[in-house]
């Protein structure tokens, strides 16, 4: 396509608005038309990732393909394009500012006194180029996270505002906003999304099209209104009125023609609209779907949504492609006992248990590995949620009493888990983890070899820990088959009980990889046996 374009997307008014979701939307429609999109979001905190940030304050940390711990938006990201992001694709000031101070104590700046201004700006908008000049993609997403006025996000701001200046047509920003309807006046508020328009104009950037988030229909007249008092187009105002579901935004903005005014804009040619059309499928199937399938999630984190955002998505695709409602049951695993499991775990279709760190509700995900295996209900359990499985195995097959992780407890008697030698001598708990996506060979008579049709896979990993292999025969002979190894390091990757209808532990994280239009095999095989539970 030649030089590659630039398009910020930034948020006024309120946080929580969904930036990733029209970030995900606007990447959706142009990859449609054949251009080749990414999307990169840039995190205005001082933390050098999200890895080392608690659940409560940040949702889930998603991991990339190459090793990074990322914001969940990412997920998004990959989700609704079907690409892989990179470390590249998500930048937080911490970052930015290693990396500048990193050049001074090398004496890049010879001399100079280093500022914000130039500096710490310059940092930003090479990490914004980068994607363009070195991967060569047709369009770059940048979504800036937080909100416009936020003393955190204004170097961001001022490397838009320079951005725009320098790239002229080949960069665009996008604001969006908030719509409020005031019930007592039975009004809808337009005031909030002027004044933060005028924010941004005030650090010198105009936004070029607007997306008015709103719980209720924007007539034609609001739009006009602000249109004219914000210095926008009036086809470049759009709304974002609340869907059922977050995949249908990409057609609600082709309906409004975000993508055509965006190419016009940028003055690219505009041609037909795409069909969209297996994307249609998925979310015809998916409002089509009344029968329901209920999942049981056992985890610490389940008054907190965003903390299994990835499996979230990842069972309700599932659920979509086998033609199921998901129902999601969250059970605090701390809550969990053998007194109340019954009326907790007895009535779903499957169980998920989740991923996690620290002892805490552990014992909870213990008896609920144990209620599922002995009852034979489909059992899928991700990462720490694979280690609860083993644990639980060792404790009531083998008969050894105080089995554990020995995150869980060092002095455990029978180490079933235990912490891999590499990180012995780690003392940095920041992007120290086993990361990224590391090969795994599936033995060919296992039930996951049926799953994947393939011997291969590679899969993403974030833990320290792993199972013993010490214990690898001992477990084969009981009835745990250890269906997946890693060819390098040995570590086992997937364990299963064959003689069960599905109880599947896999050290490796698939939520990350599944998407809408490719939707994990793990996840649609573990939904077609709880449905047919
Ligand atoms: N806490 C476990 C480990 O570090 C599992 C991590 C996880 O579930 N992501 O090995």
């Amino acid at each position: 396509m030649g030089e590659t374009k630039y398009i910020f997307v930034t948020g006024g008014v309120a946080s929580s608005l969904g930036k990733g979701i029209i970030s995900s939307s606007i990447g959706k429609l142009l990859q449609a038309r054949g251009y080749n999109v990414t999307i990169q979001k840039f995190d205005p905190y001082i933390n050098i990732d999200p890895g080392t940030l608690n659940p409560y304050e940040h949702g889930e940390c998603y991991v990339t393909a190459d090793g990074h711990e990322a914001d969940l938006d990412l997920g998004h990201y990959e989700r609704f394009l079907g690409i892989e992001t990179t470390k590249a694709n998500n930048i937080t000031t911490g970052r930015i500012y290693k990396s500048v101070i990193d050049k001074e104590r090398r004496g890049d700046f010879l001399g100079k006194t280093v500022q914000v201004v130039p500096h710490i700006t310059d940092e930003i908008k090479r990490n914004i180029k980068l994607l363009g000049n070195k991967y060569k993609f047709d369009f770059v997403i940048t979504e800036i996270g937080g909100t416009v006025g936020d003393i955190e996000s204004l170097p961001y701001m001022e490397s838009i505002r320079q951005l725009k200046w320098e790239l002229g047509q080949n960069a665009l920003c996008v604001h969006l906003t908030y719509v409020p309807f005031l019930a007592a006046a039975k009004e809808l508020k337009t005031k909030p999304t002027q004044h933060s328009v005028k924010e941004l104009q005030s650090l010198g950037i105009q936004a070029d099209v607007l997306v008015l988030r709103s719980e209720h229909d924007l007539s034609a007249n609001l739009r006009k209104k602000v249109a004219l008092f914000c210095n926008v187009e009036e086809k470049a105002v759009v709304q974002s009125v609340d869907v059922p579901t977050i995949y249908e935004v990409p057609l609600k903005m082709q309906e409004q023609h975000l993508d055509k005014t965006i190419l016009r804009k940028m003055g690219l040619p505009i041609g037909k609209d795409p069909e969209l059309e297996s994307w249609r499928t998925f979310l015809s199937r998916r409002a089509k779907a009344f029968e329901i399938v209920t999942i049981g999630l056992v985890g610490k984190y389940v008054e907190l949504q965003d903390a299994y955002k990835s499996i979230l998505e990842s069972l309700s695709q599932a659920a979509t492609y086998n033609d199921r409602k998901l129902v999601i049951e969250y059970i605090q695993s701390e809550t969990l006992m053998p007194e109340n499991i019954d009326e907790k775990l007895g009535k779903v279709d499957g169980v998920v248990i989740c991923p996690g760190f620290g002892s805490r509700g552990i014992e909870g995900k213990f008896l609920a590995a144990r209620y599922t295996r002995e009852r034979d209900i489909p059992t899928f359990g991700v990462c720490l949620g694979m280690q609860c499985l083993v644990v639980e195995f060792a404790r009531n097959v083998l008969g050894y009493a105080g089995a554990n992780s020995v995150e869980m407890d060092e002095k455990t008697p029978y180490n079933v888990i235990d912490i891999m030698e590499e990180q012995k001598a780690v003392t940095n708990m920041g992007g120290t983890m086993r990361l990224g996506a590391y090969e795994c060979v599936i033995a060919k008579d296992s039930r996951v070899f049926g799953i994947y049709g393939q011997e291969h896979i590679q899969e993403r990993h974030r833990h320290r820990y792993e199972f013993n292999n010490d214990y690898r025969r001992e477990y084969e002979q009981n009835g745990m088959k250890c269906t997946g190894i890693n060819p390098e390091s040995d570590l086992v990757e997937i364990v299963e009980i064959p003689t069960l209808k599905w109880y599947i532990g896999t050290q490796f994280h698939p939520e990350y990889r599944s998407t809408v239009l490719n939707p994990h095999p793990l996840f649609l095989s573990f939904i077609k046996a709880a449905i047919n539970k």
